[in-house]
């Protein structure tokens, strides 16, 4: 589903250049659940870019669904992004003035999908995160815990393929960030592969797979406990 060859991120030119990700080489199925660690400017949230689809490798390849995306133009990665991938990002980037349910209907918006089916969809959405009741509610009136629901909701109604979460938890308390995790282990049980940035070894522990990142290579590959 996902592959690197030998992938090289290099931001910025000549003396004052930053090497983020050195020759990675990384294969990722579909199904898993997958938690990448490690330091701060490790190049955990540059290869996450780079799977999304939101930035491409400066040497190496990428490989989505057999794809070369370092080949497709911004239009084409777009394509790819609506088709196959959601995200979650640890401000839950919610539209404020909005509510719960406009969020989630956003992406279809983008999609062109009609208002009935538009509705429809994100409802069960809403649903699958345990938040239908609070549809009507501006993320304001949400807890923490609750917006980032929302903000998964509106990642899986497309039904993507892969679900990229980089600090799902990072602004939640311990107890909400377990509700969290607890979700995304469901939501990998019903078939979406996920992968999460995570500083929290708890929270990694929930993933079946550990990739930890260091100095833009990955300096270990593990496979976690079954988690029940
Ligand atoms: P954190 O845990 O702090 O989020 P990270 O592992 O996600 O860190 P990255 O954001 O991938 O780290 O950054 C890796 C390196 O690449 C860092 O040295 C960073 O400064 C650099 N970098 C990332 N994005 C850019 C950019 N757009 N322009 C220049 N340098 C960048
Ligand atoms: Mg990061």
């Amino acid at each position: 589903l996902i592959a690197f060859d030998g992938v090289s991120k290099v931001f910025g030119l000549g003396a004052s250049s930053v090497r983020a990700l050195d020759h990675v080489d990384l294969r990722i199925d579909q199904g898993e659940f997958v938690a990448i660690m490690g330091p701060s400017g490790s190049g955990k949230s540059t290869a996450m870019n780079i799977i999304g689809c939101l930035d491409v490798p400066t040497s190496g390849r990428y490989l989505f669904k057999g794809l070369d995306v370092g080949s497709l133009d911004r239009r084409g990665r777009a394509l790819l992004r609506r088709r196959f991938l959601g995200f979650v990002f640890q401000g839950f980037n919610l539209i404020g003035r909005t509510s719960a349910l406009e969020n989630v209907e956003l992406p279809l918006t983008y999609r062109g999908i009609p208002a009935d089916e538009r509705r429809k969809r994100s409802l069960l959405a809403l649903d699958r995160v345990g938040l239908k009741e609070r549809a009507s509610h501006a993320p304001s009136e949400l807890s923490g815990g609750q917006q980032q629901r929302v903000a998964i909701a509106r990642a899986i109604v497309s039904e993507p393929s892969v679900l990229l979460a980089d600090e799902p938890t990072g602004n939640l308390d311990t107890r909400t960030s377990r509700e969290i995790m607890d979700l995304l282990s469901d939501l990998n049980r019903q078939s979406i592969t996920v992968v999460m940035v995570t500083h929290e070894p708890d929270m990694a522990a929930c993933a079946r797979r550990i990739i930890r990142f260091v100095d833009g290579h990955i300096e270990s590959d593990n496979r976690t406990m079954e988690t029940a």
